[in-house]
Parts: C-alpha cells; structure tokens; sequence
C-alpha cells in the first residue's frame, strides 16, 4: 500500500544520498506522500542506520552486529532458548572497531583473586519499566510499583564478555558465572531476563553480584587489557552503573 515498507526502503535511500536523518527522510517524503509512514520497528532501523552513517553496506557494522545480537536473544527468548552459540556477542572481543570512545571510569574486580571481570563501559544501565501493564511486570502488583522506593541494586549488569565464553555457549538458558582465575561464584545470567532487586527487568540478564566484587576507580582509564575503551552503542551514561535508559 506505499505506507511503511516501500517508504522505509525510501527513506533510507534518502539518507544515503542526501546525508539526512531518518525523519528529514520521511518528512522530505511526505510532501508528496503525506500518507507515508513506517512502522515503529522500521523507524527504529532508520535510526539505526543513521546511526551507522548510512554506509553502503551494514553487515560488518558493530552497531549492526549488535543489533543482530540482540535480536537472536529476542528470538530464541521468546522460544524459551538460549541463543546459538556463534550469535553471542562477546563485546569485549569487538573493542578495535569503535574508536575514541570514553575511557572507562571503573573496574570490576573478582573479590577473592583479584582477576579483572569488567569495566564500567560493558555494564548495561537499568531502570524500572513506566508502564505498569508491561509483561514485564506482569508478577508485580501495580500497587507495588509507584510509590514505593526501589531497592538498591545488588546486581551489576553486563555484555557477554569472552570470559564468559565457555559457560555461555553451552546452550544453557540461564546459569552461574565463575570467576576464570579462582572459580568463585560471581554472578549468573539468564538469557530470558532477570529481576533485579531494584526490581527492574532487566533482558538478557547477565548479572555480577555487588557482593562479589569490588569496584576500583580507574585512573586515566587506560588500563585493563583493552576492556575499556569503548562502551556499547546506545548507552547513554559510561559511569553509573544504574543510571538510565536501556530495557
Ligand atoms: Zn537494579
Ligand atoms: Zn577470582
């Protein structure tokens, strides 16, 4: 019908040719057509191609990689899996493609040995859902939800991180992490979500418990074995753990 598919493939020639971003695009679009209009998944590629530049080609995009990420955890969550082994993004093991990013602010150290686990860069910062009739809060009483104060958050979370590796491709849809020094229980995923105690849902939920590590301040931010140079497109706050955004 011209209205969402057609116009997001036109949109993003648009992009491609005149350098605008996705609603320049579609508004150029609609003094022609002012029925055009892409859907919400379509804008929010639009956006992403933006994002990318809107290069010829996308498929080795990092932003792209990622998207495909998190669209297999989506995918294989709503088929109550965990995500093919060769489709996990292990952030860590892609730090070269993204250069000039922020330094990171923090570490995450294992607390009995010491081992490195992560850097302020790789944590996803959480918040609770606004709206009350979001699945994800399907087993919280709407009353419990406003006006009280969440918790603190126990829980640090995070991208897949190649240390991660071998438990995370075992195929197993949630689990234990172990530090890859000392084998001591730091934290655990669940690829279909986990509640953190602040009670946010948090999707793939791939945790640090806070009382397992510790967090030392970075100096310079250029230490740590390449792990902190850049952080995950679309976090908006490189420092906070918890800050805003993401879900
Ligand atoms: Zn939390
Ligand atoms: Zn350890």
């Amino acid at each position: 019908m011209g209205k969402s598919r057609s116009a997001t493939a036109i949109c993003a020639y648009l992009m491609h040719t005149l350098h605008i971003s996705a609603s320049e695009a579609l508004a150029h679009l609609r003094q022609t057509r002012p029925f055009c209009e892409p859907n919400d998944g379509f804008m929010k590629q639009l956006e992403l191609y933006h994002q990318m530049g809107a290069p010829d080609t996308v498929e080795d995009h990092p932003i792209y990689q990622r998207w495909l990420y998190k669209r297999e955890v989506e995918f294989s969550g709503a088929c109550g899996q965990a995500p093919d082994a060769d489709k996990i993004r292990f952030e860590d093991e892609h730090a070269g493609r993204v250069s000039k990013e922020s330094p990171a602010e923090f570490e995450l150290k294992c607390k009995k040995c010491r081992r490195q686990l992560a850097t302020s860069p790789y944590l996803l910062p959480h918040t609770l859902p606004t709206n009350p009739n979001a699945p994800s809060t399907a087993n919280t009483p709407i009353s419990s939800l406003s006006p009280a104060p969440a918790a603190a958050c126990t829980h640090y979370f995070l991208d897949p991180l190649s240390w991660m590796r071998a438990e995370l491709e075992q195929g197993k849809l949630e689990g234990r992490l172990e530090c890859p020094k000392c084998k001591a229980n730091v934290g655990k995923y669940a690829w279909q979500g986990m509640r953190c105690s602040c009670r946010a849902w948090v999707v793939p939920g791939i945790s640090l418990a806070k009382g397992r590590v510790d967090e030392m301040k970075l100096s310079g931010g250029s230490r740590g074995e390449g792990m902190g140079i850049r952080r995950p497109p679309g976090a908006v706050n490189a420092g906070g753990g918890q800050a805003k955004e993401n879900l």
